[in-house]
């Protein structure tokens, strides 16, 4: 069993390491081999490498919608999917303006499109987020389709929720980056419940005792 988060000698940050972890996953070559082929695929390897440079460009100086940005002019995209969350439609529009003063060309699809009540996919009423009122479904299919209509060059999720983003993924063809990953209770900051999880946010983050 892979258990890289509770290694101490973080031996594949070395250039020549004196000890390798008896379970690290470095001792299966072939499959690290064959990782690196995929790497040299035509559609992995301008992906990957420019991914690789825009991160050194802009170090610790640059936020993740302009390494978005940056990331997009090197790979010659023209125009630009946003799939975002109702909750968040005043920062889509921030994105939006954003990428079009870069450039771009942009198409954005709401997560409530299509307007399908929640009672549609067998979801009861005590199981809304507020019973007794008309909810309707995120539409992360239609989200992708839509964008896959259009020919998107790439896709940019703003706060898609948990699973709705993974559907998301799924139905995309179009390579997709999250700008923003939604938390509700921490401004989408959701790293913020990691550094309070042993303190103030113990027992938000888990109900195990
Ligand atoms: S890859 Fe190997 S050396 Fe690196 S963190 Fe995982 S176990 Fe440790």
């Amino acid at each position: 069993m892979y258990k890289c988060t509770l290694c101490s000698v973080l031996a594949c940050s070395e250039e020549n390491p004196d000890i390798i972890p008896k379970n690290c996953p470095m001792h299966g070559e072939t499959l690290m081999e064959d990782c690196f082929l995929e790497y040299e695929r035509d559609d992995n390897r301008n992906f990957h490498v420019k991914s690789t440079e825009i991160e050194a460009a802009g170090y610790g100086q640059w936020p993740r919608i302009r390494e978005i940005i940056e990331f997009s002019k090197e790979m010659n995209y023209k125009k630009i999917g946003i799939a975002f969350c109702l909750g968040l439609h005043k920062e889509a529009k921030i994105v939006d303006r954003l990428l079009e003063e870069a450039g771009f060309e942009t198409v954005s699809v709401i997560c409530k499109t299509g307007g399908i009540p929640k009672e549609r996919i067998g979801i009861s009423d005590q199981k809304k987020v507020r019973p007794g009122t008309f909810e309707t479904i995120c539409n992360p299919i239609a989200q992708a389709k839509l964008l896959n209509e259009q020919h998107t060059d790439f896709n940019i999720v703003v706060g898609l929720c948990v699973g709705h983003d993974s559907i998301f993924y799924k139905y995309s063809e179009a390579m997709v980056t999250t700008l923003i990953a939604k938390d509700r209770v921490l401004a989408h900051n959701p790293a913020g419940a990691l550094y309070c999880s042993e303190g103030y946010f113990k027992s938000k983050v888990s109900d195990c005792k």
